[in-house]
């Protein structure tokens, strides 16, 4: 037996999740001393509420306890902030998790996964490793599409993912269109709405998802403390969904799932309301300085609803990346998306986003 013979059939066709490139390494390979900006992964600037941290260091001494297994005190916390039943809580280590358990407690060999093209590169990762057929259907000017996804829809359809804001592009899905698409979602058929953005967004029309769970609908809405509580080191992500779907997903989770330190600090966090708003402020402010900084370079780009956004600068974004890295600055490029001329840039300080757009500006002039 070869070793080949060994792997699932539907494994060999996967390849290992591509991180933003992490700063030391940037640094070893282009041999560059200075401050290095990394604007690739959509991570907070701001850093972690100083609750938070507190909340860790104590937590810390107690780390030879396994950690609370249902996350009590989390639950609790988060079931008020919310709104919900705790038990319609769902945790994970990362959103990253939860997408994986939705494949576990959904996806047979066969079903076919929706999503759109050039997704977040979990979706697709999950329905291949459990075997599923990937369905993806174009974004129109970089949004989903729902209509064209509606029409895509078959008795075999299993899970639909979509992201809102959408990764890479920023776009949301409107609460018209959404309804419209419930219509259209086959009993039969479960909707992920991944909003880790969520918190980011400030659109009257931004659907409220949380409703279609309380209606009891086969929705699963997921979020995370990774971008706006700047916990993304610790891995902490939840989700919300029915009592029916909470029990499936409660099923195939690891035991102690999620981190002692983790809860600790998501629960400090929910208490710190002044980081949202600090960071939601810097946030706008940064992709105004993009926006700004793109007009004067006549760069397309769109109009971004969470901490990244995605430009079009007109020419083979490999090259323009690595010039970047060259002059200390990481993005991410639009290529893994099927966008080879396209980057998304997260949202920094004001003096990090500076240095991107002069760097950028130098680059595309040379
Ligand atoms: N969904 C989307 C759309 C994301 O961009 C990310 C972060 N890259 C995640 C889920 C996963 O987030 P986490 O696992 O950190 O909660």
């Amino acid at each position: 037996m070869s070793m080949s013979d060994l792997v699932r059939p539907c494994v060999k066709g996967l390849t290992p999740y591509v991180p933003g490139k992490p700063i030391e390494e940037v640094r070893r390979e282009f041999g560059l001393t200075g401050e290095i900006v990394k604007l690739a992964s959509n991570e907070n600037p701001l850093g972690p509420s100083p609750t938070a941290v507190e909340a860790m260091r104590a937590a810390a001494a107690d780390v030879h306890f396994y950690p609370d297994n249902d996350c009590f005190e989390l639950r609790q916390k988060l079931s008020q902030h919310l709104g919900m039943p705790g038990e319609q809580v769902l945790f994970g280590h990362g959103s990253d998790e939860l997408i994986h358990n939705v494949g576990l407690a959904f996806i047979s060999p066969g079903d076919e996964v929706m999503m759109c093209a050039g997704p977040f590169s979990q979706y697709e990762f999950t329905a291949k490793l459990m075997g599923a057929t990937v369905v993806q259907v174009p974004l129109a000017d970089w949004a989903y599409n729902l209509k064209a996804m509606a029409r895509a829809l078959t008795g075999r359809t299993k899970v639909v993912f979509i992201g809102s804001p959408n990764n890479p592009t920023g776009t949301i899905v409107r609460t018209g269109e959404l309804a419209d698409f419930m219509k259209a979602l086959p009993a039969t058929a479960l909707l992920v709405m991944d909003e880790a953005y969520y918190a980011y967004v400030d659109d009257p029309d931004y659907p409220d998802s949380l409703a279609l769970v309380r209606e009891g609908r086969n929705v699963i809405v997921l979020r995370t403390f990774s971008k706006i509580y700047a916990l993304a080191g610790l891995r902490m992500g939840y989700g919300v969904t029915t009592p029916g779907l909470a029990a499936a997903m409660d099923a195939v989770r690891e035991p102690f799932n999620v981190s002692s330190l983790a809860q600790a600090a998501a629960v400090a966090s929910l208490s710190d309301a002044g980081q949202v708003t600090r960071t939601k402020r810097l946030n706008e402010e940064a992709k105004q300085q993009f926006y700004r900084g793109f007009d004067q370079l006549g760069l397309p780009y769109t109009r971004s609803h969470a901490n990244f956004v995605w430009v079009d600068v007109g020419r083979d974004c490999r090259g323009v990346f690595v010039e970047l890295l060259k002059r200390g600055v990481i993005v991410r490029t639009g290529d893994i998306y099927g966008a080879p001329q396209h980057l998304r840039v997260s949202t920094g300080t004001v003096e990090q986003n500076g240095r991107f757009l002069a760097a950028l500006g130098e680059v595309l002039a040379a």
